[in-house]
Order: C-alpha cells, then structure tokens, then sequence
C-alpha cells in the first residue's frame, strides 16, 4: 500500500520538475482509467477530450459526461437520493425519464438543437449514437490542422448549453426556452475558439457564424 502510494505519488509528479500540473494529473487519471475501464472506444474519447482547448471546468464536465456521472435524475434515483417517479421526468420535455441518453442525445427538443448545429457545421445530422460513440463521431467530422485542440469544440459547447439550460430550469426556475440555445452555442464556442486555438486565426465571429468549420480547418 505504501509502494503504491508512493509510486503514484512519482506518476503524479511525473514531469521532470516534479512540480504539479494538469498534465501530470491527466496521466495520472489515464493511467488509473484503464485499469478499470476495458472499453477501448470510451478510453479513446477520455484521451481526446482532454486534448481540446477548453475551460478546465468544461473539460471536467465532459470526463463526467463520457463516464455517465452527471447527477442526472436518473443517477440520484439510483443512488435513494429520489425516491418519487413524479421528480424524475425530462425537465425539457417531460416525456422520458430523465437520463443521460435521453438528456443529451435523445429528448426530441435536444435533438432540434443538434440538427441546427450539424447544419451550421455543413454535417449529416442523422447521427443515431449516443454518449462517448456520439463524441468520437462528431471529432471524425471535424478536420483540422490544429488536431484535436479544436475537433469537440462545438460538441462540448452544446452539450454544455445544454446542461446549464437543465440546471438553471431546476434550480433557478427558468423556463424551457430553446429559441436562444442555439445562438448560446455559437457565441460559447466562438469564445473558445477565439480565445485559445484560434487566437492568432484572423477569423472575426461573423465567419464562425458563417462557416465554422472553415474556421477549424484553416487555424
Ligand atoms: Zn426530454
């Protein structure tokens, strides 16, 4: 037990100054991953999220996205923390239980928001898969010279929209309101991008409005 801790300590601080640092808790946090996770493609979609330029708090949304740990409805039925079938309906819709799948990939409101962004980004939107199959599609799509700094930018924009438009109807008391969600992603995303990625692009947000894609192809 003390040759272990000691040794994942040495992994932790992996890097030759021996100084924290995100990379160092990421190989960290890979390494454990596969010693419990035997599904290649889920260990492939960990490994690529984290190599886009996104905020840390995102990218830790998307790790727990991928696991199937967002506290979902679902989840907290499961875990006695709701024990009532009246609280754990769809707050988009009210017609399923609420569920990752459903919530992100399902629900026919979510599946409006995904059909205008595959359209904006000049892809097929009949994408069927869900959860970390869904991820790794949408990353196919995208081809950029920046690899995969920029690939799940707009995926992880939208299902961030997304859960911060389901939490804000249940704790804020929002309304389901999807007339702007869209918009949100765009400008969420274009901020991302600009930002890090994207910094020295030249490109205005009018062209990530017009042709994001190009925008990703050509940084
Ligand atoms: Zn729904």
């Amino acid at each position: 037990m003390v040759r272990s801790d000691t040794a994942d300590r040495r992994r932790w601080n992996s890097e030759s100054s021996g100084m924290f640092s995100i990379k160092s808790v990421h190989l960290f946090l890979q390494s454990r991953l596969e010693l419990f996770i035997t599904e290649p493609g889920l260990l492939d979609a960990l490994h690529k999220l984290w190599k886009n330029d996104i905020p840390s708090k995102v990218g830790v949304f998307g790790w727990r996205l991928l696991l199937d740990k967002l506290p979902t409805r679902a989840a907290l039925a499961s875990k006695g923390i709701l024990s009532n079938y009246h609280d754990l309906p769809c707050v988009f819709c009210f017609q399923a239980v609420e569920d990752i799948n459903h919530l992100f990939f399902s629900c026919y409101k979510v599946l409006d928001v995904w059909r205008q962004v595959y359209s904006w980004m000049g892809f097929d939107p009949n994408c069927l898969v869900v959860g970390w199959k869904h991820f790794l599609t949408f990353g196919s799509l995208v081809k950029s010279k920046k690899g995969m700094k920029v690939k799940h930018l707009v995926w992880l924009a939208t299902t961030w929209c997304l859960w911060r438009m389901r939490n804000n109807i249940l704790f804020r008391g929002d309304v389901a309101d999807f007339s702007g969600v869209f918009d949100h992603i765009k400008f969420i995303s274009w901020l991302w991008f600009s930002g890090r990625a994207g910094r020295n692009s030249g490109y205005v947000y009018p062209n990530w409005c017009i042709d994001p894609l190009c925008c990703l192809q050509n940084i």
